[in-house]
């Protein structure tokens, strides 16, 4: 028979309580931010201090783009994503623009839907993503204009970019940018905020362009957002600065991003961190199942940047 004896448990489980949150606070306090959901804080940490262990040579940063790396809103507008950038009549014109919004308002609320799986979303993806490409290619866009409309769109990174950017750099930490986006829009954002480092590579859907500097087609196989494990696999996994680095720490936005890793031959830590930018509240509890870390409105690179900095601090950082 055992006796409860709750004089003794509480204070015990209270001040165990209390070390914890303590010893942790010291660590990262970015992860007791209330904007921070995680399913199992335990296993972050020590999946954190397994890479750290490891060293910043061992890592390699994955991430999406769109509303990842990019924000999804600034002072409360919504921020353009690489699609949206084309939505500049430099580029298309009024009939075109109209069009791919009516596209936007039928696929987008499908995209996020949290009742229907990846393989019910993939055919109609595929759909969306055709007919947006079909309707650009119509438009004859001119290389030369990219680089204005992407000026003029508004777009911008989140708040805290550089240190990311910077950091992974100066310790030759290879981020590759896996975007369902659009490649020559991306780079050119990258490019004008002054980021795009040696370190960085990007998959994603590039405009072919004719001798004349006009656009013809998209190169390669089609990227959408829920076949980023095909892209993984033809595409990451042969790169060779990637293949010798087992530990990932992978950034995205939607669920589909979770794939993005799937091309790392042997992975022995991954740590996934979700933004969860949009319909909070139907979608909170997917995201923490999904993702290690979930960011709940988090406009800024503070949390990805606190872990960058806790991974890389160990023996070989520099
Ligand atoms: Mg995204």
């Amino acid at each position: 028979m055992t006796y409860p004896v709750p004089w003794i448990k509480i204070p015990v489980r209270t001040a165990l309580a209390i070390w914890y949150q303590w010893t942790t606070r010291t660590e990262l306090p970015e992860l007791s931010k209330v904007s921070v959901l995680m399913r199992q804080r335990n296993k972050v940490e020590n999946t954190l201090r397994a890479m750290q262990h490891a060293g910043p040579g061992t890592l390699q940063v994955i991430s999406d783009f769109d509303m990842t790396l990019s924000r999804f809103a600034h002072h409360g507008k919504r921020a353009p994503t690489t699609h949206n950038i084309l939505d500049h009549r430099l580029l298309i014109d009024e009939d075109c623009a109209c069009n791919m919004r009516k596209l936007l308002k039928i696929y987008y609320p499908i995209e996020i839907d949290p009742s229907l799986t990846s393989e019910q979303k993939i055919p109609l993806m595929v759909e969306w993503w055709t007919k947006v490409h079909h309707l650009l290619i119509q438009q004859k866009i001119q290389r030369d204009m990219l680089a204005q409309a992407v000026q003029e769109s508004g777009v911008i990174l989140r708040e805290g970019y550089e240190v990311f950017f910077d950091r992974l750099a100066e310790l030759q930490v290879p981020l590759l940018i896996f975007s369902a986006g659009v490649g020559d829009i991306l780079e050119e954002v990258v490019r004008q905020s002054q980021v795009f480092h040696p370190n960085v590579h990007v998959i994603s859907n590039y405009m072919d362009f004719d001798a004349n500097g006009v656009l013809r087609g998209f190169k390669g196989p089609l990227i959408h957002t829920f076949n980023k494990r095909e892209g993984a696999l033809l595409l990451a996994a042969p790169l060779p600065e990637l293949r010798e680095r087992p530990n990932v720490l992978l950034l995205g936005d939607s669920l589909g991003d979770l794939a993005m890793a799937d091309g790392v031959a042997r992975p022995h830590n991954l740590l996934t961190v979700g933004f969860l930018n949009d319909q909070v509240e139907e979608r909170a509890e997917s995201y923490v199942e999904a993702f290690d870390i979930v960011l709940v409105k988090d406009e800024s690179m503070e949390v990805p940047n606190a872990l960058l900095k806790f991974i890389t601090s160990g023996k070989d950082a520099k």
